[in-house]
């Protein structure tokens, strides 16, 4: 089988910063790393292709820096790198971001797999798998925290609310995958990323790829950035004091004067 697995590189940070301007994200000055949950899609499809032989090819989109994403996705294992880079891609949505991804997954070739992150921790929006997933037609297994496979069928686990549950479709399938708990990030040894630079590593425009220009970027995304603000301060918590009847009764106060209980 064929997999692809979809890496962002993203701010070293969950505290992004946004130009209250522009309602854009700002990356200047900050580290960029390989999204967590993207590290941990890679591991699951890296272990398959130990298992079943299985070719994963690493893809990001982003601008030149993002190369960095994709090598270390080669060093750890990947066999091959894409990245699409182009101005035509800047801004672009989560609805864009999905369209350029598969518009190279088919260029790509044949693919049974695509792997990615549950979300980013920057965009935060967990919307491009799923979008991936519609654009090439695939089933779509969100939240997995492991996947098997038997011949031409998937079988996931995943977190649901409350538990577990596992999921089976028939290639070829979207996952995306949460992180495992017990998950520990596995770096590349100097000679692995030595090894990677031998590897196929592809940059592709948006030409490359065949996609039309009115789908990308700022004005090909349907979702406009309209006012971007800080969520409004919480008011100081109130603080209690006495025995825990004395503070259950003051909390059922509070709960009816706001209208919550009668
Ligand atoms: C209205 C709006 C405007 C935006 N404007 C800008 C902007 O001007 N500039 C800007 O830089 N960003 C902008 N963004 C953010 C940008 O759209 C997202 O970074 C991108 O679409 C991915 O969404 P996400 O970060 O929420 O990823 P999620 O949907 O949370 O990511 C889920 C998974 O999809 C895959 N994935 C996501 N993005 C990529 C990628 N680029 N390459 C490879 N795999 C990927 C990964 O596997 C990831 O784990 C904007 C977002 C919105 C909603």
């Amino acid at each position: 089988m064929n997999i692809v697995v979809c890496v962002k590189q993203v701010p070293d940070t969950t505290e992004v910063k946004i130009n209250m301007e522009t309602g854009t994200l700002i990356r200047a000055g900050v580290p960029s790393i390989i999204n967590p949950y993207d590290h941990f899609a890679l591991a699951a499809a890296l272990e398959l292709k130990k298992k079943h032989n299985f070719k994963v090819t690493a893809l990001s989109m982003g601008p030149p820096q993002a190369k960095s994403v994709v090598q270390m996705a080669m060093a750890l294992g990947a066999d091959e790198g894409v990245l699409l880079s182009d101005m035509a891609f800047a801004g672009s949505d989560t609805w864009a971001t999905s369209y350029a991804l598969a518009k190279a997954i088919k260029k790509i070739g044949k693919t049974d797999m695509v792997f990615c992150g549950m979300q980013a921790i920057d965009g935060d929006t967990a919307q491009t798998g799923p979008g991936v997933a519609q654009q090439l037609g695939m089933a779509q297994i969100t939240f997995c925290e492991s996947v098997e496979v038997d011949g031409r069928r998937i079988i996931a686990r995943r977190l649901i609310d409350g538990g577990h549950e596992t999921v089976e479709a028939k290639a070829p399938v979207t996952l995306t995958m949460i992180m495992d708990r017990e998950y520990v990030a596995r770096y590349p040894s100097f000679p692995a990323v030595h090894g990677s630079l031998k590897k196929p590593f592809h940059v592709w425009s948006a030409a490359d790829i065949g996609a039309e220009d009115q789908y990308l970027g700022l004005k090909g995304s349907p979702t406009q950035v309209n006012k971007i603000y800080p969520p409004a301060q919480k008011e100081k918590a109130a603080m209690f004091s006495g025995s825990g009847q004395e503070g259950a009764r003051k909390i059922l106060e509070i709960m009816r004067g706001e209208h919550f209980i009668e």
